[in-house]
């Protein structure tokens, strides 16, 4: 039985994300800049340059810059003085639960929409007791989450709305950022993220009253000289990663066009392979790192690990993200929430995700080379079978 030669393999690993960098020589004329105001950190000019140049790009009215995402999350969640439990999903990355750990906060896990892999509003809803305080939704592969719902939720139980906007930079809703929905949104601008400061992350927020808490429990809770009023932390953004930001800010057009072609080209060779689909993002203008496949494993000829482990013959290193939901770490316990009958729609799409490499230099090339191992694995699976 035959299935033809197999295609060559990559003669250098190909990860699912590669960080895109400003020139050299920009870097090193902003580092010049630095060197010379002799100021590194707490809020110098390029902090303020590109807390404005976010908000600006953004449309959003308070954005603070801050170390990481995960402590985005965590001044979201005490600036809002959250207590007692805290609904959300158990699809996503560890640092939205440890968040919530950390700020003595007990997670609630309701399911998600099997298709859009975000919180299901009528799980939230079914989730809460007198307890809850919020409900903090994520934006998960850059999808967002039914925020019109979860707002019609929290306003009739009067519950705050935090949402992990982690994957979201350019998410919009109509002409609207995502980070301007909820009471505060968390962006994480890690180095494997579509913007990135290397290591950063920042709070969005409608209110100024919640951005002034947040920018003081970013810098040990100091009001003034006389007086610390707030249990803060050091979450600042220094000024090398601000200038790093400024630069790669500048590339968002050029980078969101070439994953867009990149995008193009697998959903074009993939479509009509069976059990197989590509999520498309609810909208056209947002960009995230992500390129996102399903393998329904009744219907497609070979199943997602065997997809993912095929690919790794090729050289080609796909992630499947979140097939272990945060309800099963260890030290998250057993909660009646984390039970597998109430989070079936996770389970099933966390057997089902894997991640394509999607980055600039990848090209549209790079892109037909690994559709072609796909085929092939499909192919071989198939004959396999017979
Ligand atoms: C990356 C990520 C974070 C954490 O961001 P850091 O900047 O790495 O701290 C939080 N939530 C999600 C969903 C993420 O993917």
């Amino acid at each position: 039985m035959t299935f033809g030669n197999p295609p060559a393999a990559f003669t250098t690993p190909i990860y699912v994300t590669r960080p895109n960098l400003p020139p050299l020589e920009s870097y090193v004329e902003s580092l010049k800049d630095i060197w010379t105001s002799g100021v590194l950190t707490n809020g110098g000019s390029m902090h303020e340059a590109l807390e404005d140049q976010l908000r600006i790009h953004l449309n959003v009215p308070h954005l603070s810059l801050v170390s990481s995402g995960t402590t985005a999350l965590l001044l979201a969640l005490r600036a809002l003085n959250l207590t007692g439990e805290v609904i959300t999903t158990p699809f996503t990355f560890a640092a939205t639960i440890n968040a919530l750990l950390w700020c003595g906060l007990k997670p609630v896990f309701a399911d998600i929409d099997a298709e859009t892999m975000t919180l299901s509003p009528t799980a939230v809803e079914r989730a809460i007791t007198p307890l809850t305080t919020a409900i903090l939704g994520v934006h998960v592969f850059g999808i967002s989450c039914d925020v019109a719902a979860l707002q019609s939720i929290a306003a009739r139980r009067g519950l705050r709305v935090v949402y992990d906007a982690a994957h979201a930079f350019e998410t919009r809703i109509g002409n609207r950022s995502v980070a301007s929905f909820g009471d505060a949104s968390a962006l994480s601008f890690h180095a494997t993220k579509v913007f990135h400061t290397a290591e950063g992350g920042a709070v969005v927020t409608n209110d100024p009253e919640l951005r002034n808490r947040v920018v003081r429990l970013r810098n040990f809770g100091i009001e003034n000289d006389q007086s610390v009023t707030l249990p803060g932390l050091n979450g600042k953004m220094s000024e090398l990663h601000a200038a790093l930001g400024l630069g790669t800010l500048g590339l968002a057009r050029d980078r969101r066009r070439k994953h867009t072609r990149i995008g193009t080209v697998y959903r074009r060779r993939l479509t009509g392979l069976e059990g197989v689909s590509c999520v498309t993002p609810q909208n056209d203008d947002g960009d995230t790192s992500f390129f996102v496949l399903r393998v329904d494993p009744t219907r497609a000829p070979l199943t997602r690990d065997e997809l993912q482990r095929g690919l790794e013959g090729f050289n080609v290193f796909a992630r499947s993200y979140f097939r272990l939901l945060c309800s099963e770490y260890p030290y998250v316990g057993n909660l009646p929430s984390g039970r597998v009958d109430n989070l079936a729609a996770a389970r099933k799409v966390a057997a089902e995700v894997v991640c394509l490499p999607l980055y600039e230099e990848l090209g549209e090339d790079g892109a037909d080379r690994i559709c072609d191992m796909i085929h092939y694995l499909a192919k071989r699976r198939r004959t396999q079978r017979r």
